[in-house]
């Protein structure tokens, strides 16, 4: 039925690819929140920690707890923890970033009573994407309380709001001088050295003169780094692959699918795959915007994308039921497709659903 295969040598081929951007003592931190981008496969993160990342990151204790659950032993960042999440983070022994007053008190409470000693923590600030973290005229009080305190500061860090836009970028530019203030604030008055770091995937790409000493990378490993250029050097790791089920014939005038969906121009043959948006092939993807290589050529998708099922038009493409219909692969990539819909290859990988198989070639 539905199938994505993953070609690990292409992931040992991006992480070698991202090591030679860096400098050999930048510690490289994989990001595996979201089921890995929705490759939802415990293979591929065995291959990242074996392949040597220093780091492994997630969005919520949850993740970063089946980590554990999975034999996973190397240290685990946490990205946006919440307070309900806090005891969770300890007991499963992960780090987690603390990126406002109120989370960083709760969290220095819950290690005065769990009587806990140099618990590792970072520290985020907001640049300039404000989303989360503390604002840069925090940095005297965020030193303050972690002084003599019972957390470790392990590193602090920032995110940057467009990493991959083209160069120059005056949001970009304005975050690294903030970032760069904050760091000298916090080497000026701390004994012990934190790291600290910006970079994700594009950043790695713009800017690996700012690598500080980490960098944070998840859909690079993927194959991706939002820029066509860049993703040139890199290998998709995975591909969707459905199976036609059905083909009909309609005459020129009839309706296919819900809602009146799509009127035949011309007499047309429909194939129906067994995929929906149940799945992660949202309906932004209908109507004609996502195309399905079937037989080497692009049959679009037509009407509205169903819960459980999708309609493309074959009319010109010679093809029978049982036949393959791709949705990406190495050729027609996942950013080709999302690009399609309108989105990216982010929300198209982390919303493949459960339903679709998940192939492992482990090929070395
Ligand atoms: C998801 C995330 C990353 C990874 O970004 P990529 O673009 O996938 O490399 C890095 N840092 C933070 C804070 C994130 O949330």
């Amino acid at each position: 039925m539905n199938s994505l295969h993953l070609h690990l040598a292409h992931l040992d081929h991006n992480y070698k690819i991202i090591r030679e951007k860096l400098d050999s003592k930048t510690q490289l931190i994989g990001v595996v929140k979201a089921n890995v981008y929705g490759v939802k496969n415990q293979h591929f993160i065995k291959r990242l920690v074996a392949l040597g990342v220093d780091y492994l990151a997630v969005a919520y204790a949850k993740e970063g707890e089946d980590l554990r659950e999975n034999g996973i032993k190397i240290p685990i960042l946490v990205f946006y923890p919440q307070h309900d999440e806090l005891e969770k983070i300890i007991d499963a022994k992960l780090e987690p970033c603390l990126y406002n007053r109120n989370i960083l008190q709760a969290f220095k409470k819950i290690i005065r009573k769990k009587k806990v000693l140099n618990y590792p923590i970072h520290i985020k600030y907001n640049t300039g994407l404000n989303r989360l973290g503390f604002s840069p005229k925090d940095t005297a009080w965020v030193i303050k309380e972690l002084k003599n305190s019972l957390l470790r500061l392990v590193s602090v860090y920032s995110h940057l709001a467009a990493s991959e836009e083209t160069r120059p970028s005056s949001v970009c530019v304005n975050q690294i001088k903030n970032f760069k203030d904050i760091q000298n604030k916090h080497l000026k008055e701390t004994g012990i050295r934190p790291k600290f770091h910006l970079l994700n995937s594009s950043g790695v790409f713009n800017y690996p003169e700012f690598q500080f000493d980490m960098v944070r990378c998840g859909i690079a490993f993927h194959g991706y780094a939002n820029n066509r250029e860049w993703d040139s050097d890199l290998k998709p790791v995975a591909a969707l692959n459905s199976k036609i089920s059905q083909i009909h014939f309609v005459k020129k005038g009839e309706l296919v699918g819900y809602d009146n969906g799509w009127r035949a121009p011309q007499d047309s043959r429909i194939a129906t795959l067994p995929i929906g948006h149940a799945d992660g092939i949202g309906r932004h993807y209908g109507h004609q915007n996502g195309k399905v290589l079937i037989n080497g050529e692009k049959a679009p998708i037509v009407g509205n994308i169903c819960m459980d099922l999708l309609m493309v038009n074959v009319t010109s493409i010679e093809c029978k039921e049982m036949d393959n219909a791709t949705f990406f692969n190495e050729i027609h990539s996942a950013a080709d497709f999302a690009d399609s819909g309108n989105s990216i290859s982010y929300e198209l990988l982390s919303n493949l659903g459960p339903r679709i198989v998940r192939v492992v070639h482990n090929e070395k």
